[in-house]
């Protein structure tokens, strides 16, 4: 399977294909980034790996090949982990380069716009969410295939419950003496785990700090990722707009789905994990002992874009009593991964099944991740423990009369 050509087509910098070609360009085609791809170690396939997808997106962008449906498939199929980034010793840039290559391609043909927008819009999906629970509408979906699909029963499965919409408690006083940040509270986030942004709310003003909070919009990571260019932009200027109103210095975000996109919104912006930033700040928190074991999931995201699973360990070390046990990171991603759970839910399923594998030899009390879409799909899987961010957890271990 060979697709170098000899490129006839002119090619510009700018344009997609032309980016391709040069991110392309930077492979060496070593093969040490396939052992750490989860597709390639899920299916065997050298077009399912990253150094299969970097030559595919190659020819395309020449046009040696045209886009039919096999072609496109293993790029479609990309979880966008980035754990072949991580460990990549040319420096490719393989993120960049799927985005690209999903810009030229266009969202595929089955994608599910109409479900993506649906919840990358948290006002109407708030209201239709009361609606489908008290229509108790999980029950109907097998019965009515016509009326929903499978991208449709994926998104119903992953319906939050009623705990995880639940707020936390008052917040505590604060000096603001340490600065003004503002808190991204995204679509997803912003509608299935509000009790993770009180807690980062609480730890923030706890240690200082002045909080604010964007209203509740789209960073627009699925579109950019599914090659929905036109809706990506449409959301970066909506967050552009929203964070030009913020009294703020620095944006924080509790998701690090989000972080990626954010940071290619605002470039001239700090935009960080909230846990990356606690960490720097950890040492005016105490917190109560907590006799727990709890597994930690660490989502792809947070490994290789806030690239700072170490804080988020220390951060929960703090907690005496509390014991965390990882969930190990090889084979990766838990197959949320955007919208492919909703696209690929067979997929999805078989990954997230590889990763609670590892969940019953560490006894947990609870399941912890940072990433809302990975702590979906995970909540949804085969076993009965509780699921949140640690964030959650953090602040309710926080010792009364913490604040600066
Ligand atoms: S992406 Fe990097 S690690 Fe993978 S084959 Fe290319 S050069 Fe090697
Ligand atoms: S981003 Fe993840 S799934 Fe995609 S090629 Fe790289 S390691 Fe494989």
């Amino acid at each position: 399977m060979i697709f170098m050509s000899d490129d006839p087509r002119p090619r510009s910098k700018e344009d997609p294909a032309g980016r391709i070609a040069v991110l392309a360009d930077q492979c060496v085609l070593c093969g040490l980034c396939q052992p750490h791809c989860p597709t390639y170690v899920l299916d065997a396939n050298e077009a399912e790996s990253p150094r299969g997808r970097i030559r595919l997106a190659q020819a395309l962008a020449s046009g040696e090949l045209t886009a039919d449906a096999t072609i496109r498939l293993p790029l479609d199929h990309c979880l966008s982990c980035l754990n072949c980034e991580s460990v990549c010793p040319s420096g490719v840039c393989f993120g960049e380069l799927l985005i690209q290559t999903r810009a030229l391609l266009g969202p595929r043909p089955d994608r599910p716009t109409a479900l993506l927008g649906l919840l990358t819009r948290p006002r109407l999906a708030r209201s239709l969410l009361a609606l489908a629970r008290g229509l108790r509408i999980r029950r109907w979906a097998h019965r009515l295939p016509w009326l929903f699909g499978n991208a449709e029963r994926a998104a119903l499965a992953l319906l939050p419950t009623r705990g995880t919409l639940r707020t936390a408690r008052a917040l505590p006083p604060f000096s603001g003496a340490m600065g003004r940040v503002a808190l991204f509270q995204g679509c997803v986030s912003g509608l299935a785990d509000s009790a993770a942004l009180d807690a980062a709310r609480h730890l923030l003003r706890a240690a200082g700090f002045r909080v604010h909070t964007l209203p509740p919009v789209c960073c627009g990571a699925i579109d950019l990722h599914d090659g929905a260019t036109a809706s990506a932009a449409a959301a970066a200027g909506r967050v552009a707009r929203d964070w030009a109103d913020q009294p703020a210095d620095t944006l924080l975000c509790i998701t690090p789905g989000c972080l990626g996109t954010l940071r290619r919104d605002l470039p001239d912006v700090i935009v960080e994990d909230a846990m990356g930033f606690l960490g720097r700040h950890v040492e005016r928190l105490q917190f109560r002992p907590l006799d727990e074991r709890v597994a930690l999931h660490m989502p792809c995201t947070q490994n290789n874009v806030a690239r700072n699973g170490a804080v988020v360990r220390a951060l929960l070390d703090r907690v005496p009593g509390l014991d965390v046990r990882e969930l190990p990171a090889t084979p990766g991603c838990c197959g949320a991964a955007g919208s492919h759970g909703l696209t690929f839910p067979e997929r999805a399923e078989r990954l997230r099944d590889r990763v609670l594998g590892h969940l019953a030899p560490l006894s947990p009390d609870r399941l912890l991740s940072s990433n809302i879409g990975c702590r979906l799909h995970l909540a949804a899987g085969d076993h009965a423990l509780a699921t949140e961010h640690p964030l959650t957890l953090l602040a309710r271990q926080l010792q009364p009369g913490t604040h600066h």
